[in-house]
């Protein structure tokens, strides 16, 4: 594990780290009623970086009055959609002067390699909020021809308005710190919403400093309200809280559960849920196998294969199973594990203890159950939170390797016969998030694509996201869609109105 010549962070991200980091509640930063705070910790060597207000109900019941004040009046209940449209694009081109502090406070905190989360996690968070600034000003509704049957004769002129739902409560997990932050203010800011968002404890800091930047872009006080804190409080609070219109959540499956009869036994707030996955990677025996077996290494690897939509369920045909397996395997031994903050990184810690050890804990329960090792299957050697990329075979369908979603950098591949067969089995899950398949053969492609159970459908590529995609799960891979369009209807709610002209 690398260690010596990690860089030091820049002077911008060491004096942010060093602030007192407070509440963002009605556009001032302050302390939280708890009068407490935590550790943040950087997971390549569990050393503390950062000390973070930790907001309890109090906390978010001040952010929910003030999200409710800023929506029913004040500047941004009467801003037009082109001024919120501005205001979200600057607060991307404020974001783009500061890329690199965020890629180091994403490494720092989270313990992704830099130099990813300066190419992805970064811009793609800048990208959606341009994506979402052009769709304030597209918000329309439609006009319908109504004929009353026990009206005869009555004209009438019938519409639909989009209208915001209102005060919304975001909860977002550690994985994409700040990529989690855009896709839930993006469409929400777009439609005129107003936000308390609660971000995950283990990496608060990135939303922080996004804070900062929305303060700078001058949104109006209470637009976006920001609470530090954990989950079973501050979480359960803002699920609870009579006065949130939505909630809009990612994280576990069993946690969304927990939202949804919060919400149940409140006020019938809406919910959409981002959860787990255990998603199925299918090379056909006509893929392009060089490609595939790349693809296959990226589609669990990439974020240390801490991605609700990481290929952890790789099927490969029979006749090329040993090729593929040690192709992966060879691809695992060359990724270079190190901080974050190291330029030779290829795969940082994970991001907590506890999730070292549920990683770990999996690895164990499938060597009890008779899986093997090809490559890794281990902790990392070191004081940080590091476990081996690791590729699983001799697996069989019952194993929690194979049912369950790891959030680690595990793959179990499976060795399949025909196509009916496989599509079965990728199919035999509670998950539907993502899936994808490997063909040269284009129709084999869009016939396995339309039959696979999921959300997000990859051919011949694997984590491809884009502003503009919808991206959500079937089955209990939750509720609902981020991104593109579909976000926007999420954010909105539609209201018929009926005028007699006669
Ligand atoms: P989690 O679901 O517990 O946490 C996600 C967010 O929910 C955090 O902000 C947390 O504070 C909040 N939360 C926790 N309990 C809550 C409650 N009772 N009410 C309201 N909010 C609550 O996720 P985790 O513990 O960090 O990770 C556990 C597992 O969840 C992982 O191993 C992985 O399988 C899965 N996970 C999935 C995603 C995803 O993107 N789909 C992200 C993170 C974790």
């Amino acid at each position: 594990i690398l260690s010596t010549g990690t860089p030091t962070p820049s002077h911008a991200t060491q004096k942010f780290l060093d602030q007192e980091h407070r509440l963002l509640i009605d556009g001032h930063w302050v302390a939280p009623a708890t009068g407490k705070s935590f550790e943040i910790k950087n997971p390549s060597d569990n050393s503390t970086i950062a000390h973070v207000a930790e907001g309890g109900q109090e906390d978010i019941n001040r952010a929910v009055s003030a999200a409710r004040r800023a929506f029913e009046s004040g500047p941004w209940h009467t801003m037009t959609a082109s001024e919120r449209g501005k205001l979200i694009w600057k607060l991307a081109d404020l974001m783009e002067q500061h890329i690199e502090e965020f890629a180091e406070i994403e490494a720092l905190d989270n313990g992704k390699p830099k130099a990813v989360a300066q190419a992805a996690d970064v811009p793609l968070a800048i990208d959606l909020f341009r994506y979402m600034a052009g769709w304030a000003t597209k918000i329309e509704g439609t006009t319908i021809p109504v004929s009353v049957p026990y009206l005869p004769g009555a004209e009438f002129h019938s519409y639909t308005l989009r209208e915001p739902v209102g005060v919304v409560g975001q909860i977002i997990p550690w994985n994409f710190p700040l990529l989690m932050a855009a896709w839930k203010l993006g469409p929400a800011l777009a439609t005129g919403c107003t936000i308390v968002l609660k971000v995950a404890e283990e990496t608060p800091l990135s939303a922080l400093r996004l804070g900062q930047l929305i303060q700078e872009a001058g949104f109006p006080p209470g637009v976006v309200n920001i609470v530090t804190g954990f989950g079973e409080t501050a979480g359960a609070a803002l699920s609870a809280h009579p006065d949130v219109d939505k909630i809009a959540f990612t994280g576990s499956t069993e946690v969304g559960k927990l939202i949804v009869k919060a919400a149940g036994e409140t006020n019938l707030k809406k919910v959409t849920l981002e959860l787990g996955g255990k998603s199925p990677n299918v090379i056909l025996p006509d893929a392009d196998i060089p490609s595939a077996i790349a693809g296959a290494a990226n589609a669990i690897f990439f974020n240390h294969g801490q991605c609700c939509t990481a290929g952890s369920r790789l099927f490969v045909h029979r006749s090329q199973f040993d090729q593929v397996v040690e192709g992966v395997a060879e691809e695992a031994k060359k990724i270079k594990l190190g901080p974050g903050m190291h330029p030779d990184t290829g795969m940082g810690p994970l991001v907590s203890q506890i999730q070292q050890d549920r990683v770990c804990g999996y690895l164990d329960a499938g060597f009890n159950e008779g899986a093997q090792a090809v490559v890794g299957g281990k902790r990392g050697d070191s004081e940080g939170f590091f476990v081996e990329p690791t590729v699983l075979v001799d697996t069989h369908p019952n194993m929690k390797v194979i049912r369950e979603e790891i959030f680690g950098p595990v793959v179990a591949a499976v060795p399949f016969d025909d196509i009916e067969e496989v599509v079965q089995t990728a199919n035999n899950t509670i998950y539907g998030l993502a899936a994808a398949v490997w063909s040269k053969d284009i129709s084999h492609a869009h016939r396995v694509a339309r039959r696979l159970k999921a959300g997000t459908v990859w051919v011949n590529c694997y984590n491809v996201f884009d502003a503009s995609l919808p991206f959500g799960g079937y089955k209990q891979s939750g509720w609902g869609r981020e991104m593109g369009h579909e976000a926007i209807n999420l954010y909105t709610q539609t209201k018929a109105v009926t005028v007699q002209l006669s």
